[in-house]
């Protein structure tokens, strides 16, 4: 492991933890920029690495004069040549409409962005993480998703460029693990949410809010009865170190998501009760491809890493809720609060 810049950090509370200088792709992004603030909170020197396509520079101000604190406006698909310690892959756009937008990119970020991270873990000989997906299992046949299941996955679809790239990037990191004894930790994440998403990038529980407290009709695709089990970010975040901090063996694939499951119907009700909103409910067809039930299996979390979600998902939404209406109330620069709908694909798409 590269070493040059360790050193031991007195961390709060005067124990003594290992620093480390540790990059994170993608760390701009929703779930990236909660991961550059806990690892700064941990005593770690953070490098984050994103070329701004769905990240923001307000997710990660607050943490621009820190001293441990590095941004690198980058595009993952080109070679990097930083020294570190340690990686985290999650650079890929993740909502349907953002990673449908720009197909092709979003295969190369998924490719290129793998190899090239995995190429650099290889010359420093360190430990890389990689933030993969449920979506791996397609439109699964096996309920709930284990992680022996092979997914259902149609390999010319809209959906395709994201969930054959996640696959494609998995191939490649067990690859490097075997060809060159690589030491790697790959995530199936499940739906994630929380402070930070943003709120035009179309994914469910940011649209709902958003809807509801603007008191326009929340968007139900198809007849709101498909399935999603909802995990809260700081639950997921914790699930991601502990991975990532799991003995060499345990490589993974490893499920990280909540097992309780939603019907989107059920989903839009729960927005409205824990809002007040007085916001209908309006129909719209559902998007080709989209699965139709999604809850993970965590016996090997629990297993391994001995983790589980501890976040309700009506806890988890007041705290998304509370964010989405401070945004609201002091309107956000140069965010519009214009939700994106799922028929903007086909537009990008045709
Ligand atoms: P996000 O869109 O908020 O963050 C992704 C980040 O990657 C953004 O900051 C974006 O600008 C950056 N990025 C995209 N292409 C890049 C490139 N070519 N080079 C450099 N940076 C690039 O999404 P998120 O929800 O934070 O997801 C983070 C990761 O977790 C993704 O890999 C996603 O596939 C995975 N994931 C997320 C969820 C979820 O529910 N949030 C579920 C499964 C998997
Ligand atoms: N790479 C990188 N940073 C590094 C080392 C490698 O970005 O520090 C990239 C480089 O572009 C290379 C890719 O990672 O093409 C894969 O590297 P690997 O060593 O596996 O393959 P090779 O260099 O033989 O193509
Ligand atoms: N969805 C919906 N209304 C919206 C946005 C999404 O009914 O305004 C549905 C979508 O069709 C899917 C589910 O909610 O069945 C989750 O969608 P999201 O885009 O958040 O994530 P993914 O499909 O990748 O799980």
């Amino acid at each position: 492991m590269h070493t040059s810049q360790s050193a031991v950090a007195p961390a709060a509370g005067n124990e003594m933890i290992d620093r480390k200088t540790i990059l994170i792709t993608g760390g701009a992004g929703f779930l990236g920029s909660h991961l550059c603030e806990r690892l700064l909170g941990e005593g770690h020197h953070v490098i984050c690495v994103d070329n701004y396509f769905t990240g923001r520079k307000e997710n990660i101000e607050h943490l621009m004069g820190h001293a441990r604190f590095e941004m690198l406006r980058h595009d993952v698909t080109f070679p990097l040549y930083v020294e570190v310690d340690e990686i985290y892959n999650l650079a890929s756009p993740a909502s349907p409409i953002h990673y449908q937008h720009d197909p092709v990119q979003t295969t190369k970020t998924n490719v290129h962005g793998a190899i090239n991270m995995l190429g650099l873990a290889k010359r420093l000989k360190c430990r890389i993480f990689q933030a993969s997906t449920s979506e791996v299992y397609g439109d699964p046949a096996m309920h709930p998703q284990r992680e022996d299941y092979w997914g259902n996955v149609n390999p010319i679809g809209p959906r395709s460029c994201y969930d054959e790239g996640k696959r494609c990037a998995e191939t490649l990191f067990f690859d490097y693990h075997r060809q060159h004894a690589l030491d790697i930790k790959v995530a199936r994440i499940f739906n994630t949410y929380g402070p930070r998403m943003h709120p035009r990038d179309g994914r469910v529980v940011s649209n709902f809010i958003v809807h509801a407290l603007t008191g326009e009709p929340i968007t139900i695709y198809g007849d709101g009865s498909q399935t999603r089990s909802f995990c809260y970010v700081d639950d997921l975040i914790e699930g991601c170190l502990r991975l990532m901090n799991s003995p060499d063996p345990v490589t993974g694939p490893i499920n990280l998501g909540n097992p309780s499951e939603f019907t989107i119907q059920e989903l839009a009700e729960l927005v409205i009760e824990v809002t007040g909103s007085k916001s209908t409910f309006t129909y719209l067809p559902l998007p080709k491809d989209d699965p139709t039930r999604r809850q993970p299996d965590i016996s090997l979390a629990r297993q391994h890493l001995r983790w589980a979600p501890t976040v309700a998902l009506r806890d988890g939404l007041k705290l998304t809720i509370d964010y989405f209406d401070r945004m609201l109330s002091i309107g956000t620069r140069g965010v519009r609060f214009e939700v994106a709908r799922a028929t903007s694909v086909s537009r990008f798409t045709r």
